[in-house]
């Protein structure tokens, strides 16, 4: 079965050079994923952008409307990290509709996968670190409107703690947070998860697989959830500018696959978002979130 990827050329907006967001990442991982045969312009399913009413259910209607009228306060564009314009603007409600969009499929076929979002530092009253909506929490609130979700788990794997998903979910009894992240990163306040596990700098491959496992266990035993949702955030490697942890490539997908066969083991539908990652180098930085498309459609496979 082939992988449902999500991608619209649209998920990456303009910004002056030097921005510390690595913007061209989204089209080099589109090229990464064409090149190795996981999807194409045929294949790939296309967002058309999240509408105001739908992140509102997830996000204070009047930051929503700022953001949408382009209003924010001077304070509010500062905190998010990216200039506000309609490119920007659109590429967070393109990937909110993305990432329901892979959930709707990865109910139907196990495993689906978005080319963006994990926009987890994003609460319900504001933006912040780069992420404008919490493409995570407005697909899950999509979905629980629809009515018949029974609990979601939130794995949140990237190398910063998923502060805003945790915040937005907190006292949710249908929505369980775990975070595993590195201790010393940004939020340098970390919020409440259901579950959260920091790593101290310079933990590499073997201490976070040991950690993984800590939090898959712990995490199934809070179940049984009816789906996940995967953050797989590459800002984990040694080379990236933004995370404190050492995690090499074979890390990173022995991470992926183990989530994934997780998952499948008790047949829960898994989503992945595409998470953090600032290496300099854009195209190995594509390679790396690539991993996680690639063991994807190879436990689909295998299934
Ligand atoms: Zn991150």
């Amino acid at each position: 079965m082939r992988l449902p990827i999500v991608h619209h050329p649209d998920y990456q907006a303009p910004l002056h050079d030097g921005h510390t967001f690595p913007m061209s990442k989204y089209g080099y991982l589109r090229d990464v994923l064409v090149e190795q045969g996981l999807t194409g312009p045929e294949t790939w399913l296309t967002p058309a952008p999240a509408s105001e009413a739908m992140i509102a259910r997830a996000h204070d209607p009047g930051y929503v409307a700022r953001v949408f009228g382009a209003d924010l306060t001077r304070e509010e564009v500062r905190r998010i990290g990216y200039p506000h314009t309609e490119r920007v603007t659109r590429r967070s409600r393109l990937a909110c509709a993305g990432t329901l969009i892979a959930a709707r499929f990865a109910l139907e076929t196990g495993i689906a996968c978005n080319t963006a979002g994990g926009s987890h530092h994003a609460r319900y009253e504001h933006g912040a670190g780069f992420c404008v909506f919490n493409d995570v929490a407005v697909a899950i609130r999509a979905l629980q409107r629809e009515g018949g979700l029974g609990p979601v788990a939130v794995i949140d794997c990237d190398v910063h703690q998923g502060d805003g998903t945790a915040a937005i979910f907190c006292g949710d009894p249908g929505v369980y947070t775990a975070s595993l992240h590195a201790s010393g990163n940004y939020p340098f306040d970390k919020e409440k998860s259901d579950l959260d596990i920091a790593l101290p700098d310079g933990s590499g491959d073997a201490d976070y697989r040991a950690a993984l496992d800590t939090m898959l266990d712990r995490i199934g035993r809070e179940g049984p959830f009816s789906m996940a949702f995967y953050n797989a955030g590459v800002d984990i490697h040694g080379d990236d500018r933004l995370g404190r942890l050492t995690l090499t490539e074979a890390g990173i997908r022995a991470r992926d696959r183990r989530v994934l066969e997780w998952a499948q083991a008790q047949g829960l539908p898994l989503t992945c978002v595409l998470g953090g990652g600032y290496d300099r180098d854009r195209r190995r930085l594509a390679t790396r979130h690539a991993i996680v498309f690639e063991e994807a459609q190879a436990a689909l496979q295998r299934a």
